[in-house]
C-alpha cells in the first residue's frame, strides 16, 4: 500500500474545502488529529472500504459504530431497497416503527416503551428534557470525556468549579444553558457523592456512556456503576445510560445487560439503524408516558420513524438478536488484544489496550486508562505516527486517539493477522 495514489482524494478535498466548513460534515473526519488529509470512499464491503483512487482498507472504524454486521451487509441493501420501493416517508404511522419498537424492547428489558429520533443527539437531548419533565428538576450530572452528541448543555468538560457551574466546551453555548450541567470525573464515587451533596434535590438525572467509548475507549471499574444507579436512586434522580455507542454492540442488552445495571432511561443510536440516520430513547413506561401526546414534554419529528431507517435496523438488529455474533466478536477482539499486545511488547513501547467485546482503543502510555486524565497521558505524536503507518499498509483505524476502534461480524480471523502483522512493523520502525 505505500507509495498508493490519492489523487482523486486529494482533488475532491480541494474541492470540498471551497464548499464545506474544513471540508467535511463532521469535524473528527477531517484528520485534525493525525494530520494529514482524509481519504473519499466510494464503495464498502464486509471489514473493507475502497477509496475512490481504487486503494483497499481493512476498517475498524465501521462507519464510528453502526456497521456491526460490516459493510453493504447482503439483509440490510435488500430490507432498504424493498422499504424505498413502497415510499420513503410517510409521515403517518407505519407497522415498522411498532416492529422496531417491539424488538428494543425485547432485547433491552428496562425498556417499556421507546420514541423513535433521527441520530443520538436528539435522543440524548429528548432523554434529558424528558427526565427534567418527569422530575420536576434542572440539573443533569455528565462525566468529563464523556460525549452526548452536541447538544447544547451536555458540550461541556470538567473545570475547576465544575460541581456547580459548567463551562461551555463550544463557542456558541451561552452561560446560561450550562449553569444546570455538573461535570464530574468518571470512575470516582467519591466526587460523585460531593456532586449530589452540592446540589441535593435539584439533580433531575445523571447520564453517562456506561462504557465511555468517546475519549478512546475505559471500563467502568467494578462497582462503579453499581454506585451510580443505588445513589441516584436514593436521591431520586433519573439513571440516563447513553448507550448510543455500546447497545446492541456489547450484547443484545447493551452494557447494561453486560454489567446488570437498570437504568430508568437508556439512549440508543448507531447499530439500531443499520447504517441509516437513526436514535431513539426509552425506558420505564411511567417516565416515557411523560411525552407529548399523553404528556407535557414536547418532542417530535418530521422524519422520526423513517420506514427506510426502520426498515435497516430491524435488519440488523435480526441478525443480531439470535446472540451468537457476539460470541464471535468477542473471539476476533481477544485475537487483536493479544496480537496488539505481543506487538508492541516486542517493539518496547509502552501501550493500554482497553477492550470490552468489539470495542477498544491502543493508547500509547504506561498508565492504565481508567478516566480522561488517565488518557490525556497517552502519546499523540506517537499515535498519529501509528495511524498513517498502518494506513499506508492498509489498515483504517480512526483518525484520532480518543476514538474508539470497532470490530465487525465481517471481519475474519485474517484480517485481524494481517493487522497484528501490520502493527508489528509499524510499531517497530516508526516508533522505537
Ligand atoms: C455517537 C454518539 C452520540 C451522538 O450520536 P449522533 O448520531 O452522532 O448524533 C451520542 N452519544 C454517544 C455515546 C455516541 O457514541
Amino acid at each position: 500500500m505505500t507509495g498508493a495514489s490519492h489523487t482523486r482524494s486529494q482533488q475532491l478535498f480541494a474541492e470540498a474545502l471551497e464548499y464545506i466548513p474544513g471540508g467535511v460534515n463532521s469535524p473528527v473526519r477531517a484528520f485534525r488529529g493525525v494530520g494529514g488529509e482524509p481519504f473519499f470512499v466510494n464503495r464498502a464491503r464486509g471489514s473493507r472500504v475502497y477509496d475512490v483512487d481504487g486503494n483497499e482498507y481493512i476498517d475498524y472504524v465501521c462507519t464510528w459504530g453502526p456497521a456491526i454486521l460490516g459493510h453493504a451487509h447482503p439483509a440490510i441493501i435488500n430490507a432498504v431497497k424493498e422499504a424505498a420501493e413502497a415510499g420513503t416517508s410517510f409521515g403517518i404511522p407505519n407497522p415498522l416503527e411498532v416492529k422496531m419498537a417491539r424488538l428494543i424492547r425485547s432485547a433491552v428489558p428496562s425498556v417499556d416503551k421507546v420514541r423513535m429520533c433521527n441520530s443520538g443527539t436528539e435522543a440524548t437531548m429528548s432523554a434529558i428534557r424528558l427526565a427534567r419533565g418527569f422530575t420536576r428538576r434542572d440539573k443533569i450530572i455528565k462525566f468529563d470525556g464523556c460525549y452526548h452528541g452536541h447538544v447544547d448543555s451536555l458540550l461541556v468538560k470538567a473545570g475547576s468549579g465544575a460541581l456547580t457551574f459548567g463551562n461551555p466546551d463550544s463557542a456558541g453555548v451561552p452561560a446560561a444553558f450550562t449553569q444546570h450541567t455538573v461535570v464530574l470525573p468518571f470512575n470516582d464515587p467519591d466526587a460523585l457523592k460531593a456532586g449530589f451533596g452540592a446540589n441535593s434535590d435539584r439533580v433531575a438525572g445523571v447520564i453517562v456512556e456506561p462504557v465511555p467509548g468517546n475519549a478512546g475507549v475505559y471500563l467502568p471499574e467494578p462497582g462503579y456503576l453499581e454506585f451510580l444507579r443505588e445513589i441516584t436512586r436514593s436521591h431520586g434522580a433519573l439513571l440516563i445510560f447513553d448507550e448510543v455507542m455500546t447497545g446492541f454492540r456489547l450484547a443484545p442488552g447493551g452494557a447494561q445487560e453486560r454489567f446488570g445495571i437498570t437504568p430508568d432511561l437508556t439512549c440508543f443510536g448507531k447499530i439500531i439503524g443499520g447504517g441509516l440516520p437513526v436514535g431513539a430513547f426509552g425506558g420505564r413506561a411511567e417516565i416515557m408516558d411523560c411525552l407529548a401526546p399523553l404528556g407535557p414534554v414536547y418532542q417530535a419529528g418530521t422524519l422520526s420513524g423513517n420506514p427506510l431507517a426502520m426498515a435497516a435496523g430491524i435488519a440488523a438488529l435480526e441478525e443480531l438478536l439470535p446472540g451468537k455474533a457476539y460470541d464471535r466478536l468477542e473471539q476476533l477482539g481477544a485475537q487483536l488484544e493479544a496480537g496488539m499486545k505481543t506487538a508492541a511488547q516486542q517493539a518496547r513501547v509502552p501501550i493500554q489496550f482497553n477492550r470490552i467485546g468489539s470495542m477498544f482503543c491502543a493508547y500509547f502510555t504506561e498508565r492504565p486508562v481508567h478516566n480522561l486524565a488517565d488518557a490525556m497521558t497517552s502519546d499523540r505524536a506517537r499515535f498519529a505516527r501509528f495511524f498513517h503507518g498502518m494506513l499506508a499498509e492498509g489498515v483504517y483505524f480512526a483518525p484520532s486517539q480518543f476514538e474508539a476502534g470497532f470490530i465487525s461480524t465481517a471481519h475474519t480471523a485474517e484480517d485481524i493477522e494481517r493487522t497484528v502483522r501490520a502493527a508489528a512493523g509499524v510499531l517497530k520502525s516508526q516508533i522505537q
